[in-house]
């Protein structure tokens, strides 16, 4: 059953005819005026008559065309800049959608003339819970709209909010196994199995917490000039390997966390480099001893990460690893075994 047969079911149980629910559609649809389907036209008429009543805490896959008093929490994916229109009485108006995912789906919330505003107080990942909003059939699926409700930006006090996942599980993609021979510049999502090779570096600096731009130092204070703020500062690491799987060698980075998986925690890894550079070496050599000192072990290792391929006029190609996963033997035996039949 799709789910106008199963509002017309409800509605039945509820004791109305087939008749009377078709003359009950029908009116609603010339009421709105064309802009409804006949499951939205439904979904209002069994929300008038109290079959839907419990809308507190609906999830984005629940929605359907025609909902009233729509109370959603959704994390922002990302959004559209307003874009200006003429109507046809010559008026001017002003559009904009905001892309927002829980864990059932993903929807968009359509801004209209002031309500675009909204876009200025958002950043991906804040959480926005619509209160009194409502729904309508768009071109991608069924879309909410504010109407007379409002909508609070990274409320605290919904229950629904801790089952939403974290920006990158929502924005999660399949990754694609490559050889490194293969990989291009532009190329994401990739996953490669590959051996360490070489160590190259291992770098710090001072980041915002926020952006994870550089940060300044100016009148005491630590400067993020990209968020335009005083921040507290972060020390980051970035690690520096090469990764080579026979088929071709590319110089991989990992960042932060994923630098921390592969040389434990950065304020023991910086003041193991200070050391050094206090007996004398300079930053670069202290950098190279530190690891080729306390992480000879990784040579040789073999690792599966996936990530993106970016050029760097300094390094060249360049695998950005966004993920370390550790290597399943008997997982990676199966793929090779499919692919010789
Ligand atoms: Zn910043």
């Amino acid at each position: 059953m799709d789910k106008k047969e199963v509002l017309w079911e409800q509605l039945k149980k509820k004791g109305l005819s087939d008749h009377e629910i078709q003359a009950k559609m029908e009116q609603k649809l010339q009421e709105v005026g064309g802009l409804l389907t006949d499951e939205g036209a439904l979904t209002i008429i069994a929300s008038e008559l109290g079959i839907i009543k419990e809308q507190d805490y609906l999830r984005i896959g629940d929605l359907l065309d025609g909902m009233t008093n729509v109370n959603i929490v959704g994390r922002v994916l990302g959004y559209t800049e307003p874009r200006e229109f003429q109507r046809n009485d010559g008026s001017k108006g002003a559009v904009s959608n905001i892309i927002i995912a829980d864990k059932t789906g993903k929807t968009a919330l359509t801004l209209w003339d002031h309500e675009v505003r909204l876009t200025e107080q958002i950043e991906r990942g804040d959480i926005l819970k619509i209160v009194d909003g409502i729904t309508r059939e768009g071109r991608r699926g069924v879309q909410i709209q504010i109407g007379r409700g409002k909508v609070i930006v990274n409320p605290e006090d919904d229950p629904r909010i801790e089952e939403i996942p974290p920006l990158f599980k929502l924005t999660e993609r399949p990754t694609e196994r490559k050889e490194i021979a293969e990989l291009e510049e532009g190329n994401r999502f990739c996953e490669i199995r590959a051996t360490i090779a070489k160590l190259y570096t291992v770098k710090f600096y001072d980041a915002c917490p926020e952006c994870y731009k550089r940060v300044i130092f100016k009148n005491n204070v630590f400067f993020c000039p990209n968020c335009n703020k005083k921040v507290e500062k972060k020390r980051v690491m970035i690690f520096e390997a090469g990764l080579d799987d026979c088929t071709g060698f590319i110089r991989a980075s990992f960042f932060e966390r994923k630098a921390e998986e592969m040389l434990g925690t950065t304020s023991e890894a910086y003041y193991k480099v200070k050391d050094l550079m206090s007996k004398g070496h300079d930053a670069r050599s202290a950098q190279r001893q530190y690891l080729n000192e306390v992480h000879q072990t990784l040579l040789g290792q073999e690792i599966v990460v996936s990530g993106d391929v970016t050029y760097n006029e300094y390094t060249g190609l360049t695998f950005t690893v966004r993920d370390i996963r550790e290597l399943d033997i008997p997982q990676e035996c199966y793929s090779i075994l499919e692919e010789l039949g």
